[in-house]
């Protein structure tokens, strides 16, 4: 176990988590950020263009965004561990954290920023078929479909972007959706219905993933008529919205009913004392890169006003 005591340990590296550490750091307090052992990142590591980031004019890619924050947080001193956090012990005035190498640390505040994963159908095939033609990442795995047709279940923005990129390579796109409108924001499904190799597959719901080895189709069904269809597909990509990484805190920190992280109104303090939450693993309303960002600043001058209470 590390001897000092840490004011600061922030588990979680999307937008939340370093926006804490940049915040935390330049406050002095020294921040321990755990980045997790595979991606550092967070969510926007798998996207392409981000648009919508204040102070990129002409945009910026996701993970270059990341990597610009990662490394304004380790420019004010913070701690970078790229290892996950496998246990933590929240309770009384000094936290204990274990990292998957083993090591524990104690720290006087902890900033939950796990964010969130992606959401499964829930087929036992999608589970099976995973690597081998279902994907939940266009931009990792969209290269290996080059002319091939693709499906894409899910109506929001994940979706239409994911269809977007996907025609680059693929011959055509479907974009399966369970109702007969997007809940896309206006600009993304516009431009996907005005992309000639998207079509929409309306009031529809994937109910098996078929193939052998790797996907060669899926069983449909309209959810209006009931009628099932087989359809030929290579690749499905499911994007169907997130949930919450709260793993490592059920039965410690009060959770809402879809499990993300209850914080006091108007500030990211959760039901324990010195542990403060934020970015996706709080946020289901709007979940945008800014707004994690945000919370994540609240986050470092929560966590600062309650040290300098103790
Ligand atoms: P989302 O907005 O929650 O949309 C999820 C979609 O999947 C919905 O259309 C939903 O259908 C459908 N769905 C959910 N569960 C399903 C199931 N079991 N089977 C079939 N379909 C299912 O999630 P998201 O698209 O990942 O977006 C999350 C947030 O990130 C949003 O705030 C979005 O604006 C933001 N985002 C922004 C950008 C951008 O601005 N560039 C890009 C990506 C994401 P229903 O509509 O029927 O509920």
């Amino acid at each position: 176990m590390s001897a000092t005591i840490k004011e600061v340990a922030i588990v979680g590296s999307g937008p939340a988590g370093y926006t804490a550490a940049i915040y935390a750091a330049r406050a002095q307090l020294a921040p321990i950020l755990y980045e997790g052992s595979v991606t550092a990142g967070g969510a926007l590591m798998n996207t392409t263009e981000v648009e919508n980031f204040p102070g990129f004019e002409k945009g910026i890619m996701g993970p270059d965004l990341m990597d610009q924050m990662k490394k304004q947080a380790a420019r004010f001193g913070t701690e970078l561990i790229t290892d996950d956090i496998v246990e933590m012990d929240l309770k009384g005035d000094v936290k204990t954290l274990k990292d998957g190498s083993g090591n524990t640390i104690q720290a006087k505040s902890v900033i939950l920023a796990m964010g969130s994963a992606y959401k499964e159908i829930g087929l036992e095939n999608e589970k099976r078929l995973s690597g081998r033609g279902v994907s939940w990442c266009a931009t990792c795995d969209g290269f290996f479909f080059r002319e091939q047709k693709i499906a894409v279940v899910g109506g929001g923005d994940s979706a239409m972007e994911e269809a977007n990129f996907l025609t680059r390579f693929a011959s055509k796109v479907s974009v399966i959706h369970r109702r007969d409108s997007l809940r896309a924001s206006k600009i993304m499904a516009e431009r996907a219905a005005a992309n000639p190799k998207i079509e929409f597959i309306w009031n529809t719901e994937v109910i098996d993933v078929l193939g052998d080895e790797k996907v060669t189709g899926l069983k449909l069904r309209n959810l209006l008529t009931g009628d099932e269809t087989l359809a030929d597909f290579t690749g499905l990509f499911v994007a169907i919205g997130h949930l919450p990484r709260n793993e490592l805190i059920v039965g410690q920190i009060d959770l809402d009913d879809e499990g993300y992280v209850k914080v006091q109104s108007g500030s990211t303090q959760t039901n324990i004392s010195g542990v403060f939450a934020a970015g996706d693993l709080v946020d289901h309303t709007y979940r945008q890169a800014i707004t994690a960002a945000g919370s994540g600043c609240a986050a470092a001058l929560d966590a600062e006003r309650f040290l300098q209470g103790h």
